[in-house]
């Protein structure tokens, strides 16, 4: 259903998450003979029916390639693939589409600002990121380390799993040139509070790239409100499919840094002598791209735009509150690995005498999804002295059964293990 307003057409927000369930047909399968109970959002989400049929369009009847073709096909695939761009542009309140770079997922995004941007960075600078890393947004900065000579400063956590901004502030000065942190935590759930270290880091004169993998999905993301020089997200973990994903960065840097890949659609001329490249965001993006992806990321774009944020919010907060007390007080010797005030949509957890792998296999047998190990985020694991946690992490259409589910099937591994 659609209301126009002053500005443009907007589909009615949608509050009713039960009913939202529906439009998931992966979750109306059977698992080991069991209804499905997906609960490993943060790794990758489950994909809704209006962008299962906008791929299936794209690759089915549109496809062809980009930007070159004057044929019907092509002239199609680049309209849906440019109108992506612009649907991604307004989602996140960027102020241009030429801000919009298409990559494979947050990894590319990131190693493309370590490999491009980075390639200013002399000994002596410093990059600042923060203790709850994913290790997508550690190791392309300890390779820029590497090739540059630049030193590579890493801000403590809490106990709690929240930044120390104290130590944040204190390893923050003028040799900093790239502050890198998450937005959420992919192995803790902490939020972080970008918009004001985005003004302290601006303040000593760093960019800051910020990873945006968990916060798309659950918070209202807005650069130009943030404040931050880049943002980087993956498609799958929105409810697009996997292979896609957005670099957003301000044109100003964009234009004075120089190409990530060389290749097709990325230069204007080329001769053996030199080549000159592309407008923004061409010039970032080398080579036939995702289309059917990037479709398809539009497609889960105009899908989360149905839905109200705030709702959202505190659907999943409710969630996480009752999913948090419930394993609290019914499973003895639980302990949360993630406490922040702060904290969105994961639960992390480790259950003494039982291995977290054991956990997640005894609980897939009952159906339930859930994540174990350390999440690509070894020095997170190591903070709290664990090798491995569980986690359950939640999205728009989970319910309380599912979490009725989780706790049935980690009652039986307790059962299992401790008889
Ligand atoms: N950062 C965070 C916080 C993540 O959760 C993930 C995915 N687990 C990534 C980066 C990497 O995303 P991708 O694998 O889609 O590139």
């Amino acid at each position: 259903m659609k209301v126009a307003t002053a500005e443009r057409t907007v589909p009615l927000l949608r509050r009713d998450f039960a009913a939202l369930r529906g439009d998931f047909p992966a979750l109306r399968q059977l698992v080991h003979g069991k209804p499905l109970a997906y609960l490993d959002n943060a790794a990758s989400s489950q994909t809704p029916g209006p962008v299962l049929d906008a791929i299936a369009q794209q690759q089915g009847l549109n496809h062809s390639n980009v930007h070159r073709g004057v044929h019907q096909l092509s002239e199609r695939s680049t309209a849906a693939f440019e109108g992506a761009r612009e649907k991604i542009r307004r989602f996140i309140n960027a102020r241009s589409s030429a801000e919009i770079v298409f990559t494979r997922g947050t990894t590319e995004s990131i190693n493309l600002v370590a490999a491009s941007f980075g390639q200013r960075l002399v000994p002596g600078d410093e990059v600042l990121i923060t203790a709850l890393e994913h290790h997508s947004n550690i190791v392309p900065w300890q390779l820029l380390c590497e090739r540059t000579g630049a030193r590579l400063v890493v801000a403590r956590i809490e106990d709690d799993g929240s930044l120390d901004v104290a130590d944040f502030d204190e390893r923050l000065n003028e040799r900093t040139k790239i502050v890198a942190l998450a937005h959420v935590s992919n192995a803790l759930g902490t939020v972080n509070p970008v918009a004001t270290l985005v003004a302290k880091a601006h303040a000593v004169g760093a960019v800051v790239l910020v990873d945006g993998a968990q916060a798309v999905p659950h918070l209202r993301v807005d650069v130009q409100a943030l404040g931050c020089d880049f943002y980087a997200f993956s498609s799958h973990k929105m409810f697009g499919p996997t292979g896609a994903g957005v670099l957003y960065g301000r044109r100003e840097l964009l234009e004075t840094m120089p190409p990530y890949q060389g290749g097709g659609d990325m230069i204007l001329t080329v001769s053996f002598e030199r080549s000159t490249y592309n407008a923004l965001p061409y010039k970032f993006e080398a080579g036939t791209p995702n289309i059917a992806g990037v479709v398809g990321l539009g497609a889960a774009v105009d899908y989360l735009e149905t839905i109200d944020f705030g709702a959202l919010a505190a659907h999943e907060h409710t969630l996480l509150e009752h999913a948090t007390r419930r394993l609290m007080t019914e499973i003895a010797g639980v302990r949360l690995i993630g406490t922040a005030p702060e904290k969105a949509s994961v639960l992390s957890f480790v259950v003494d005498g039982i291995h977290a792998h054991d956990l997640g296999t005894i609980v897939d047998s009952e159906g339930v999804a859930i994540r174990t190990g350390h999440h690509c985020a070894m020095p997170v694991m190591d903070r709290f002295g664990v090798a491995a946690t569980a986690r359950a992490s939640f999205a728009l259409y989970n319910n309380d059964d599912d979490v009725e589910r989780l706790m049935a099937g980690l009652k039986k591994a307790v059962e299992i293990f401790r008889g």
